[in-house]
């Protein structure tokens, strides 16, 4: 008889801290781990039923694809059983020993990159495996994998620093997971308790679950079943099982086409977007089915990038079952079946929009960036979606927003652009130099606030064949509104004169310097001369920790009005320093207002010297 060998391994460091996080802190919730512990079971049969198609030898072959759990409340223990894939040594050790796997990594980046994250957000993230270990002293594992060359293993481990791994002969194909429970939760070897928590878990898992030899589950393909059939409930607790999450889901749609294709798809809007919290960009998650049996949980081109967000299924009967995942992107069924999802999505979001305004702003404040980001990344969709936009405006409250084509329905008789301005928020702008020309003028201005939104400006260019047009761009024509404001302006001649002086003085600083139409209160404006580098492009730079040197060029331009310009005339031939040291500082003050000084060095010091001159007898 060969010598028994039990290997020790050490968890990876990585592991060790989630092991900590998870039985000492993290879920109140600890019946979860069945849930996990299924769902395992149930990816290890779906592989197993993929396999089978492709390969021909394969160890313990005539077993049912199957999960059967046994409770023992002599024992203390619950049993996992599956006839799926099972594992091999590296396999082991791979999967249940590092860090690599999906669910786990993605839950441990969180709890590294966000401090205090709320027990809502943690609930996004399953723990998997680990989350045994809440109520285990001990957790066996024994598998041997589909592969005939793999060996008959058990694993074992008490959740603390190390696992063992040791040949045990006679194990059947698949895994046996045997969790001896701590004596703080002995209860779930109760079969009855057992029986609660998987009718609630289980029933949409697509392989038979026996408790104890009894068959628990009917297996429901919720989204083959008529939408009329289906009740409220049901689909959320689809969605549930779905995403292996404990959340509501915030909407969905459900559609059965048979032409153009034959198409059965649940899609779920999920209650929030991680996205927005900074936890890195998600995976997609909407599986792809042919008739009930999946083909690829995370499948890549079954929807633009932008839609990554949604959950669910499709399930298209004119798949061919052995579609590989590599050649997935390059299938034109599956480019059709991205074609009349995205179709469906957008044109819900639409009537959504229309008929549920409120709910339907709530989607934009969690996912309206995935929108703005298809915009600017998915030509065909570009149009759609600029429909969905919204923002506020100079006429909108803060807080309430309006869309394109509401602002082109109040644009004004003659008004032939829609006109933007960007800042870091309403206040920004409200005391900014820009809005005031279009105050006094009628005209209704949006209020862009994210760097991105300056991006699906210039992606759109137009709306509804009306321009879009930046507050801050140089070439911005606004009729001359002269008549209605205070004071007389500077006579032309002096005008001129100033002017110049001040080019001569600035020299390449300025593209130019000129008496100014559009404004009312403010002695001065920068406007921005560079089509690329608008402020927002700058912030984006700046994000992405771009070096973005000096000042940007600008123009110019002066209230032709406002004693202080008309005074700059005069002090420019009385006292030249002085003046050149207040046109200094209004070139300064019209740069912060506009957001693009990046040199403030000089200021203060130049304030002073000001101070210095107005305070002199
Ligand atoms: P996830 O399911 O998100 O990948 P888990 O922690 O739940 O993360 O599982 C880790 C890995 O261990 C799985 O990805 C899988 O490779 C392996 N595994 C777990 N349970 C089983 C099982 N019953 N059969 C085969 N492999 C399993
Ligand atoms: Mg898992």
């Amino acid at each position: 008889m060969a010598e028994a060998t039990v290997e020790k391994h050490e968890f990876q460091a990585e592991i060790k801290q989630l092991l900590d996080i998870v039985v000492h802190s993290l879920y109140t919730d600890k019946e979860i781990f069945i849930r996990e512990l299924v769902s395992n079971a149930s990816d290890a049969l779906e592989k197993m039923r993929h396999l089978q198609k492709v390969e021909k030898e394969i160890f313990d072959d005539k077993l049912e694809l199957e999960i059967n759990i046994t409770t023992d409340d002599k024992a203390n223990t619950i049993t996992f059983q599956d006839f799926g894939v099972g594992m091999n040594k590296a396999e082991l050790i791979e999967n249940l020993g590092t860090i690599a796997h999906s669910g786990s990594k993605a839950f441990l980046k969180a709890l590294k990159e966000k401090e205090g994250i709320s027990e809502n957000l943690i609930g996004q993230f399953g723990v998997g495996f680990y989350s045994a270990f809440m109520v285990a002293s001990r957790v066996s594992v024994f598998t041997h994998s589909w592969d005939n060359n793999g060996e008959h293993l058990l694993w074992t481990s008490d959740g603390s620093g190390n696992f063992e791994i040791e040949t045990m002969e006679g194990q059947r194909r698949g895994c046996k997971i045997i969790v001896h429970l701590n004596d703080d939760n002995k209860e779930y070897s109760g079969a009855d308790k057992v029986k609660e928590i998987l009718n609630r878990y289980s029933k949409y898992v697509p392989f038979p679950v026996n408790l104890n030899g009894e068959k628990i589950n009917s297996i429901e393909a919720l989204w083959l079943k008529q939408k009329r059939s289906i009740k409220k409930d049901e689909y959320i607790e689809f969605y549930k099982f779905q995403t292996n999450t404990s959340e509501d889901p915030a909407s969905w749609i459900h559609f059965n086409a048979d032409v153009p294709l034959a198409i059965n798809a649940i899609l779920f809007v999920p209650s929030e977007n991680p996205e927005r919290w900074g936890f890195g960009r998600i995976d997609p998650e909407v599986g792809l089915y042919c008739k009930k049996v999946l083909i690829d949980a995370k499948p890549d081109g079954l929807l633009p990038e932008w839609l990554r967000f949604l959950k669910g299924v499709v399930d298209s009967a004119d798949l061919p079952l052995n579609i590989s995942r590599e050649t997935m992107q390059d299938s034109a069924l599956v480019q059709k079946l991205n074609k009349v999802l995205t179709k469906r999505f957008l044109k819900y979001l639409k009537d959504e929009a229309k008929k549920n305004p409120e709910k339907y702003n709530e989607f934009y404040k969690k996912f309206g960036s995935y929108l703005k980001e298809g915009i600017t990344m998915d030509f065909d969709h570009k149009d759609q979606l600029s429909k969905l936009l919204l923002y506020e405006s100079s006429l909108t409250e803060k807080d309430k927003t309006t869309s394109l084509a509401d602002y082109v329905s109040r644009m004004k008789e003659g008004q032939n652009d829609i006109y933007y301005i960007y800042a870091k928020n309403r206040k920004f702008i409200e005391s900014g130099p820009y809005l005031e020309a279009f105050k006094a003028r009628n005209l209704e201005a949006l209020f862009l606030y994210e760097p991105v939104d300056e991006f699906v400006m210039s992606h759109l260019r137009e709306f509804d064949g009306k321009k879009l047009v930046s507050a801050d761009q140089a070439d911005l024509e606004l009729e001359d509104i002269a008549d209605s404001s205070e004071g007389e302006p500077l006579e032309e001649e002096k005008a001129k004169a100033l002017t110049e002086w001040i080019k001569g003085h600035f020299g390449d600083k300025v593209s130019s310097v000129e008496m100014s139409k559009r404004l009312v209160g403010s002695p001065a404006i920068a406007l921005n001369s560079d089509k690329f580098m608008t402020s927002g492009m700058r912030s984006i730079m700046k994000a992405m920790n771009q070096e973005v040197e000096g000042n940007p060029t600008v123009k110019l331009e002066l209230n032709t009005r406002h004693p202080l310009i008309k005074n700059i005339s005069d002090l420019k031939d009385t006292n030249k320093e002085l003046a050149e040291l207040v046109v200094d500082q209004l070139y300064d003050n019209a740069l912060i207002s506009a957001g693009f000084l990046e040199d403030p060095r000089n200021i203060v010091d130049r304030v002073y010297k000001i101070l210095e001159r107005v305070s002199e007898k």
